[in-house]
């Protein structure tokens, strides 16, 4: 059968030149769509076709959007006039009001923010204005180190591993600056939480990397989209610690569980505004400004604390219970796994069944994942290149949302907030996902026992 796992997608293949491939810009021949996106599309057709299949594959939010936002929505389908480029100024104003209080940020005023249809829009346009390097760490999301090649920037990869919880840390930032010449312009791409590991930086991680930042003059973007999803509610944002070089990137997509929405927005510090003005300028001549009635239903949800406050309460907690069951599920089979502490995903490591693997005929970990589609219906994202890792490893990308969020969100409102939601939760009210990692978990603990019986 043929793959479906693609690890090329962040470079171009200038090798297969036809001529039509000339119209193309050279290195962007054989450029690849988000590989994400694609293998959702995959599963989803093979699902319509009627084959049962866990998706663990693909990063969305399980939950529907707050009853009184769609309600939003629909009240303002008739605006229809052109908004400010940079966001309507009342969205603008309510994200620093959320934001001041949900992470303490004080220093930014609405003239410091810029909205846009996604987030991923807006790093597009910041990486194609900025003139310098970019750092990226490994693993990381699946997008950034594609966009850095269509901005033809130089990009380096800063390495973590599972021992260290997959997060970069001032020795890891040290040693590759001694090692590696770099442009003295240079952006980092932090992702807090993380995708695709699920973890976050406490306080004091966050004060160390800022005193590295500051002396080798490091920016940063950091995304914090994830920041809402956070399983004790406790996000520490880079921008309390290292105000002057941060950008923060987040919007609606993960928190308010509305991706399809296309609505982010980013915070430049006044230090960086110059760099604000002219994603502002390249925005106008782009998109013009983000949807209308999308950011009229922003506001309200960045405005109505107690009922988005109790939301967040519910999902993050949700989450919490379904991650810390898989991630136990699969740790008790030998697998390595860091916890996650927030969002959707985490990353495992399979390593513990290379040799019997290896005796099944499968040696890569895009054909782990095939024969994990194909002979079980469990689909997972093989890690490799596309998540910056290297070709020879057995990490995923597992994420944890395969379950019906409206169902889990209402008996977790049901129960009120004051009980804890156990495993019995997780198997009752979010039942796929608990069927799909018991699944896993034995497919592991069979495929261990190759090696044993052979
Ligand atoms: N950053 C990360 C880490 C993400 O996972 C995603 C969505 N997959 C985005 C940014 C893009 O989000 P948006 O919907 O705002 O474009």
């Amino acid at each position: 059968m043929m793959s479906t796992h693609n690890n090329k997608e962040q470079t171009g293949d200038s090798t297969s030149s036809t001529d039509k491939a000339m119209l193309l810009l050279p290195h962007l021949r054989g450029y690849e769509g988000a590989s994400n996106l694609a293998f959702n599309e995959l599963v989803n057709k093979r699902r319509e076709a009627g084959e049962e299949i866990h998706h663990l594959a693909f990063g969305q939010s399980p939950f529907p959007v707050m009853a009184k936002a769609q309600e939003a929505l629909r009240e303002n389908a008739g605006q229809t006039a052109y908004l400010q480029v940079a966001g309507l100024l009342k969205l603008r104003e309510a994200v620093c009001r959320f934001h001041k209080k949900s992470n303490d940020l004080s220093h930014f005023s609405a003239n410091d923010i810029i909205v846009g249809p996604g987030t991923k829009e807006l790093i597009f346009l910041l990486l194609n204005v900025f003139n310098g390097d970019v750092l990226l760490l490994s693993p990381s999301w699946t997008t950034y180190r594609s966009q850095v090649y269509f901005a033809q920037r130089k990009v380096h990869i800063i390495s973590t591993n599972i021992e260290n919880g997959w997060k970069l840390t001032p020795q890891l930032l040290e040693n590759f600056l001694q090692n590696n010449a770099i442009h003295q312009n240079r952006i980092l791409i932090l992702c807090n939480p993380d995708n695709p590991t699920g973890t976050s930086y406490t306080s004091s991680e966050l004060e160390s990397l800022s005193s590295a930042f500051r002396e080798h003059n490091i920016l940063v973007l950091a995304d914090e989209i994830y920041a809402g999803l956070h399983f004790e509610n406790s996000h520490k944002s880079l921008a309390k610690f290292y105000p002057e070089g941060t950008i923060i990137s987040s919007g609606i997509s993960k928190w308010a569980s509305a991706g399809g929405w296309r609505l982010g927005f980013h915070m430049y510090p006044n230090e960086l505004a110059m760099l604000r003005k002219t994603v502002a300028s390249t925005a106008s001549q782009t998109y013009s400004c983000a949807p209308a009635p999308i950011q009229y239903a922003a506001v309200w949800m960045y405005s109505n604390d107690t009922e988005t406050r109790e939301y967040m309460a519910h999902t993050q907690r949700i989450l919490a219970a379904v991650a810390s069951y898989c991630h136990r599920k699969l740790v008790a089979t030998g697998v390595k796994a860091v916890a996650p502490t927030a969002g959707f995903y985490m990353f495992p490591d399979f390593e513990i069944i290379r040799d019997a693997l290896k005796s099944k005929g499968i040696e890569t970990c895009p054909q782990m994942c095939d024969h994990l589609l194909n002979e079980e219906g469990i689909a997972l994202m093989s890690g490799g290149p596309a998540f910056l890792r290297p070709e020879t490893e057995l990490t995923v990308r597992l994420c944890f949302i395969d379950f019906d969020g409206a169902k889990a969100l209402e008996e977790s409102t049901r129960m009120g907030l004051n009980r804890p939601l156990d495993d019995k939760f997780v198997a009752q009210h979010c039942s796929s996902m608990y069927t799909a990692i018991n699944k896993l978990a034995k497919w592991v603990e069979d495929t261990k026992n190759l090696i044993i019986t052979n």
